[in-house]
C-alpha cells in the first residue's frame, strides 16, 4: 500500500500548541491574580495605615491639649486629682507615646517622622514646664511634695521662686500654662504634627495610586488573557470541525454509499481516507476480476454462455438477430493438429468474430466450437449486410495469414431474426435449424431461418 499522505495540518500537533498555548496563559493568568490579590491585600493595608495615622494624629492632639487642661485645671484649682489624671496620662495612658511608636512602626525613617519624633520631644519639654507649673502650684498652696510623683519632687525652682509668697507662686504656676512663650509651643508642636501627618497622609496616597495603577494594569492583562483564552477555545471548535468532525460526517456518508472518501480535512484524517481509499481500489479490482471471470470465457475472451442466456428477455423484447456459429470439423483440427492448435483456432475464430460486430452486438462462446452473436437493433431488411460479414468472415478464415500457423477453417452459420411473441427457446432453435441446413448443405456458409 501507498501510504504517502498529502502534508496537511496534524490536527493532533495543532490539539497540542493551543493546549500548551492555554495552558501557559492559564498559568500566567493564575500568577497575575495571586499578584492581584496581594496588591488588594497592600491596599487593605494602605487604607488601614491610613486611617491610623489620622487616629494617631489625632491622639497625640487630644492627648496633648488633655495634659495642658489638667495643669491649667491643677494651677487654677489645686486639685490634686488633675495631677493624678496628668500622671496617668503620662505614664499609663501614654497616647502621645503609643501614637509616636505607631507611626514609627509604618513610617521609620522617614522625614515625616523625624518631624513628629520632634513634636514628641517638643511636648516633653512643655511637660517639663508643666511640672514647673504643677510644683509652684503645689509650693503656693502648701500640699506636702512627698504625696506628688518623684519627677515633681525633683523640679528645682529658683531662688527667686522660692522666695515668692504663695499667692505668687500660684499666680506663676498660672503664668507658666498661659504664657505667650507655652501657647507659642503648643502651636509649634501642633503644626509640627500636623504636618508631619499630612506628610504621611501625602506619601501613603502615592503609595496608593500606585497600587491602584497596578491592580488596573493586572486587571486589563487578565482581562487580555481571558479574551485569548475564549479565542483559542472558538479556534478549538472551529478547527476541530473543520478539520476533523466535517471530514469524519462526510467520510461516514461516503462509506454508506460505498464511495471513495475525499482527501481532506487533518493529516489524520487524510491518512484514514487515504488507507480507505487504496483498500477500496483493491476491492473494487477484485470485484471487476470476479465479475470478468464469471462473464467471460478464460479461452477467448468473449462473452461467455452465463451472459448469452441471461439476455433471453432482453432478446425477446428487442428488434435483433441470433446468428449461431459452429466450426467446421473441428473434432478433425484437433486430431490432426492437436488440441493446443484446436484451441489457437477457437481464439483466432473469436478474434474475427469480434472484429466483425459491432461493440452493441453480443459475441458469445456458448459451447466448445460454437458461438452465438446477439446483432441488436438488427432486422431481416439488413440480410444483405449480415450476408456480406459472414461472407467475409469464412473468406478470412479459410485463408489465414502466413506468419500465424493457423490451418485453414470455415464456420457454418444460422441466423434468425426476433418477432413479435416470438420466443427465445423458439428464436434458439430457428437459428439452429439454419445453422443444420447449412451443415447438411456441405459446410462452410450461412443461411437465413425461414
Ligand atoms: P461439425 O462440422 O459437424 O461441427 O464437426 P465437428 O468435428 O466440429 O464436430 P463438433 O462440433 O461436435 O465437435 C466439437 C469438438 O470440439 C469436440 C471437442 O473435442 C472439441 N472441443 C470442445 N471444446 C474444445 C476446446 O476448448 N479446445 C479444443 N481444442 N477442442 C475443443
Ligand atoms: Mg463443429
Amino acid at each position: 500500500m501507498n501510504n504517502e499522505v498529502k502534508k496537511g495540518v496534524s490536527a493532533r500537533s495543532l490539539n497540542m500548541a493551543m493546549i500548551i498555548i492555554a495552558s501557559l496563559l492559564s498559568v500566567y493568568l493564575l500568577y497575575s491574580n495571586y499578584r492581584t490579590t496581594k496588591t488588594y491585600q497592600m491596599t487593605e493595608k494602605i487604607t488601614t495605615q491610613y486611617i491610623d495615622c489620622q487616629n494617631d494624629a489625632k491622639n497625640m492632639q487630644v492627648a496633648s491639649d488633655y495634659l495642658t487642661n489638667k495643669v491649667r485645671e491643677f494651677a487654677f484649682t489645686g486639685n490634686i486629682s488633675c495631677v493624678n489624671d496628668f500622671f496617668e496620662e503620662i505614664e499609663v495612658t501614654r497616647r502621645r507615646d503609643n501614637a509616636i511608636e505607631d507611626l514609627n512602626r509604618y513610617f521609620s525613617g522617614t522625614k515625616a517622622n523625624e518631624g513628629l519624633q520632634s513634636a514628641l520631644e517638643a511636648s516633653n519639654r512643655l511637660v517639663e514646664q508643666e511640672y514647673h507649673s504643677m510644683r509652684l502650684s503645689i509650693e503656693g498652696r502648701g500640699y506636702d511634695i512627698k504625696q506628688f510623683p518623684e519627677v515633681l519632687q525633683n523640679v528645682s525652682l529658683t531662688p527667686e521662686e522660692q522666695s515668692s509668697t504663695s499667692e505668687e507662686k500660684i499666680l506663676l504656676a498660672q503664668d507658666l500654662v498661659f504664657n505667650e512663650s507655652y501657647l507659642n509651643q503648643k502651636e509649634d508642636i501642633y503644626n509640627s504634627i500636623n504636618e508631619s501627618v499630612n506628610e504621611l497622609i501625602a506619601s501613603t496616597r502615592n503609595e496608593q495610586m500606585e497600587i491602584t495603577q497596578e491592580m488596573r494594569n493586572a486587571l486589563q492583562r487578565q482581562n487580555i488573557i481571558i479574551v485569548c483564552l475564549l479565542i483559542i477555545a472558538l479556534l478549538l471548535v472551529v478547527f476541530t470541525n473543520k478539520l476533523i468532525l466535517s471530514p469524519l460526517h462526510q467520510a461516514v456518508a461516503n462509506i454508506r454509499n460505498q464511495k471513495k472518501i475525499p482527501e481532506k480535512g487533518s493529516e489524520e484524517m487524510r491518512f484514514l481516507a487515504l488507507t480507505y481509499n487504496e483498500m477500496y481500489d483493491e476491492r473494487e479490482k477484485q470485484e471487476s476480476e470476479l465479475t470478468y471471470e464469471a462473464t467471460h470465457d478464460s479461452l477467448t475472451g468473449l462473452n461467455n454462455r452465463k451472459v448469452f442466456e441471461s439476455m433471453k428477455e432482453t432478446i425477446e423484447e428487442e428488434q435483433a438477430a441470433l446468428i449461431l456459429v459452429d466450426v467446421d470439423k473441428f473434432k478433425t483440427i484437433n486430431d490432426t493438429y492437436g488440441h493446443a492448435m484446436g484451441d489457437k483456432v477457437l481464439i483466432e475464430v473469436a478474434q474475427h468474430l469480434r472484429t466483425a460486430f459491432r461493440s452493441v452486438d453480443y459475441v458469445c462462446r456458448i459451447g466448445g466450437d460454437e458461438f452465438a452473436i446477439i446483432m441488436m437493433h438488427a432486422n431481416p431488411g439488413m440480410k444483405a449486410i449480415i450476408s456480406e460479414k459472414m461472407e467475409r468472415l469464412n473468406e478470412s478464415l479459410n485463408h489465414p495469414r502466413r506468419s500465424n500457423d493457423i490451418p485453414p477453417v470455415s464456420l457454418s452459420i444460422g441466423i434468425a431474426f426476433t418477432e413479435k411473441n416470438l420466443k427465445f427457446d423458439q428464436l434458439y432453435k430457428n437459428a439452429d435449424s439454419a445453422l443444420y441446413i447449412v451443415k447438411e448443405k456441405g459446410r462452410c456458409g450461412y443461411g437465413f431461418y425461414e
